[in-house]
């Protein structure tokens, strides 16, 4: 079997993700996404990685990865490079399963668990559409279906009721983030924070006063009251804060008892990480921001961390991400898998999910479930009582809707 084409796909509806296809001489077609500036992949995947993947076994997986990834490492290229050669990978395993006839966790060695648990991420449908040049408040302001990033500001203790009568024990917020951001921050944060104080004055992460804390305290307290602890909470941080803000934050929350403190900083200092992990009795998790073991080796070494967060479409693909998972082992440390972006990156983590012997969680967005990758693709993964099931199809399991090519603004490249 020989690789014949590169094929990457825009959708101005999804602004942020680039969807991929490697085609095959033998009819076979893998699919994959990534996210964040689609464009820079899309001329790394045509200019850079198709004329070396042209013309070879898709099935050299691991050799693929090597050639792939020590041209980037010369050219200190992480970001746009390092989630084309993970879109690549993803796809050259969908293309293994469905040559063996076994889902991706099958040829990965099989299956430790035959479901994964969830919780949810409480973004609503726009969450990521919204989200162009801002972080955190990716909303439209629209009380929606699935709007739950204003539910947990709103009404979080009836949308803990609503979650848990679906099965789900575990959900995500971020009400923190606000008070972090820059004045001039994206348009859509601006408008969500005006809609709760317009005269907030942001300290940009390096302070928190009382009555700001206060005020982000609220939802804790109000889903503690409305079901008590058969809620998890996640506590999300999208890197905004420096270590004495993270800290009081961290402090504040431990009456809580949070299932964990995500990305309370930026993943870029691991000591300051590892002193926040130090200075709180809330379990630190970090980080999707993190990409290939020679990133996460590190954190793992200064035990900056309680939880491993994995984005397998950021930090190097299936073949990469394995072998996270089993770094994190040796330390002892369980690994959650990121998704908030794409349906293809989510399958990609539940299949290393139901492999992984660590693995503890599978992120997902109920908004995302629901209203957007049912327009994206063929399959959805199945959720039974709060967990997904492994998928059962060859492959990924699902395949990219054939009539996304043809529509309105659609941008398709072909190598
Ligand atoms: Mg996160």
């Amino acid at each position: 079997m020989k690789i014949t084409r590169l094929e990457t796909i825009y959708l101005p509806d999804y602004p942020s993700i680039l969807f991929v296809a490697v085609h095959t001489d033998a009819g076979l077609t893998g699919y994959a996404d990534t996210c964040y500036m689609p464009e820079a992949v899309a001329g790394y995947i045509h200019q850079f990685a198709a004329p070396m993947l042209i013309g070879h076994d898709p099935l050299a997986i691991e050799l693929h990865w090597r050639r792939l990834y020590e041209v980037i490492a010369h050219t200190v290229g992480k970001g746009a490079e390092l989630r084309g050669l993970s879109a690549i990978d993803v796809c050259l395993w969908d293309i293994l399963g469905q040559a063996a006839g076994m889902p991706v966790w099958q040829v990965l060695g099989g299956a430790v668990r035959d479901r994964i648990r969830t919780y949810n991420t409480c973004g609503g449908p726009n969450y990521g559409r919204a989200a162009k040049g801002s972080v955190g408040y990716g909303t439209d302001g629209a009380h929606g279906k699935y709007e739950d990033l204003i539910a947990f500001m709103e009404r979080p203790g009836e949308l803990a009721q609503e979650l848990l009568a679906e099965g789900l024990t575990g959900m995500k917020l971020w009400p923190f983030d606000y008070v972090a951001h820059y004045p001039g921050g994206g348009d859509n944060w601006r408008a969500f924070r005006g809609m709760f104080d317009p005269n907030i004055r942001s300290l940009g992460g390096h302070d928190i006063t009382a009555a700001d804390m206060n005020r982000a305290l609220e939802p804790f307290r109000q889903i503690r009251k409305a079901v008590g602890d058969k809620m998890e909470i996640m506590v999300e941080g999208h890197g905004l804060w420096s270590l004495p803000a993270a800290l009081k934050i961290a402090r504040a929350l431990e009456e809580f008892s949070p299932a964990w403190l995500e990305d309370m900083m930026r993943a870029d200092d691991i000591d300051a990480l590892a002193e926040l992990r130090q200075g709180t009795t809330c379990p630190i998790l970090a980080s999707e921001y993190l990409a290939t073991r020679y990133e996460y080796k590190p954190l793992l070494e200064k035990q900056a961390a309680d939880i491993v967060m994995i984005d397998p479409t950021w930090a190097g693909g299936i073949t990469e991400c394995k072998k996270v998972c089993a770094m994190a082992e040796v330390y002892k440390r369980p690994v959650a898998m990121h998704d908030c972006t794409g349906p293809l990156t989510l399958y990609a983590g539940i299949h290393l999910a139901i492999n992984a012997t660590n693995a503890i969680y599978q992120e997902s967005v109920r908004a995302y479930m629901r209203v957007n990758y049912p327009d994206l693709v063929t399959e959805l993964p199945v959720i039974e009582n709060g967990n997904f099931l492994a998928p059962t199809k060859p492959g990924l399991g699902t395949a990219l809707l054939p009539d996304i090519r043809t529509r309105e603004g659609a941008v398709v490249r072909v190598s």
